[in-house]
C-alpha cells in the first residue's frame, strides 16, 4: 500500500535546479532512505516533503491528499531535526507535549500520550530535565519522541545520526529501526552514510544532482559492480 507519492517534483532556486523532476513512492510501514552526495538535493526534497519549502512543479500525495500546497503543520508530518531542534527552555515532557498542546489535545491525553512515548524511548526517568542536561543519544530520543507523539503518518529524519560519535551511531540505528518497526510508522530518512543506509532502510533511493538515480533494496544496490 502506497502511503507517498511524489510526481514529477522540481524545485529550484535561482540558477540550481536543486531537484529535478522527482518521481516516487513509499509504502506503508517502509524505512525509505534517502541517500547521495553533499549538493544532490536530499534535504531539499525533505524540505519539499515537509513544507518548509514549495515545490515549483509536481505533486505530493500523502495518503489521500494532495499536501504540495499545505502548510508544514497541516501536513501533520513529524520530524526530526538534523541538531534536533529542542526547546532549550523546556523540559523534557513538555517538549514532547508540544506537538499535543498545539493541536488542541487536552491536559489527561497529553499526559498519557506523553507518558506511552517515553516509555517508547526509554526515558521515563528523565521528564523532568531539561536538553543541556541531556547526552546526544538522549537527546536524539527527544527529538524522536517529539516526532511520533501525534500518531503521524509519516516521520521525516534528516541526517539523525550525523551528529552522534561512531558507538552510539551504531546504537541509535539499532535502536530508531526497532521503533519504527514496532510502531510501524512510515519513515524518510535522509543521510549521506552509506552503511547506515544499509543497514537501516527496506529501500534505498540515491540521488545525484537533483535527480533519482536508482531505487532498490540495499541488497541489489551494494551487489552491484
Ligand atoms: P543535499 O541535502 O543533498 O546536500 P541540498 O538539497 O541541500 O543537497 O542542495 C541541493 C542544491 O541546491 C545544492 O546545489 C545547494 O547549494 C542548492 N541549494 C539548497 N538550498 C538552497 C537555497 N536555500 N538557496 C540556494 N541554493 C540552495
Ligand atoms: P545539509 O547539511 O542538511 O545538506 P547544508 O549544510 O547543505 O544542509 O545547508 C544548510 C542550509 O543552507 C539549508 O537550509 C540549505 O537549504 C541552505 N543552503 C544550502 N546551499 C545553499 C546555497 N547555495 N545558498 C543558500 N542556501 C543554501
Amino acid at each position: 500500500q502506497i502511503d507517498l507519492q511524489l510526481r514529477n517534483v522540481t524545485k529550484s532556486y535561482k540558477k540550481t535546479q536543486a531537484v529535478n523532476n522527482v518521481n516516487l513512492t513509499v509504502n506503508q510501514g517502509e524505512f525509505f532512505t534517502i541517500l547521495g552526495p553533499s549538493g544532490s538535493g536530499k534535504t531539499t526534497l525533505l524540505k519539499l516533503i515537509a513544507g518548509f519549502e514549495t515545490v515549483d512543479d509536481g505533486s505530493i500525495k500523502l495518503k489521500t491528499q494532495d499536501i504540495a500546497s499545505k502548510k508544514p503543520y497541516e501536513r501533520n508530518i513529524g520530524m526530526v531535526f538534523q541538531n534536533y531542534a529542542l526547546f532549550p527552555h523546556m523540559s523534557v515532557f513538555d517538549n514532547i507535549a508540544y506537538p499535543l498542546r498545539r493541536r488542541r489535545v487536552n491536559k489527561k491525553d497529553v499526559q498519557t500520550k506523553v507518558k506511552r512515548v517515553l516509555q517508547v524511548v526509554q526515558l521515563e526517568e528523565f521528564s523532568k530535565r531539561f536538553p543541556n542536561q541531556l547526552s546526544g543519544g538522549q537527546q536524539q530520543r527527544v527529538a524522536l519522541a517529539r516526532a511520533i507523539v501525534f500518531d503521524p503518518p509519516l516521520l521525516l529524519l534528516d541526517e539523525p545520526l550525523s551528529a552522534l560519535d561512531k558507538n552510539l551511531r551504531q546504537q541509535m540505528q539499532f535502536e530508531i529501526k526497532s521503533i519504527q518497526k514496532r510502531l510501524e510508522i512510515t519513515t524518510i530518512s535522509v543521510t549521506h552514510d552509506q552503511e547506515e543506509a544499509l543497514t537501516m532502510s527496506d529501500r534505498i533511493c540515491v540521488m545525484n544532482e537533483g535527480g533519482v538515480e536508482q531505487v532498490d533494496t540495499p541488497e541489489n544496490i551494494y551487489k552491484q559492480p
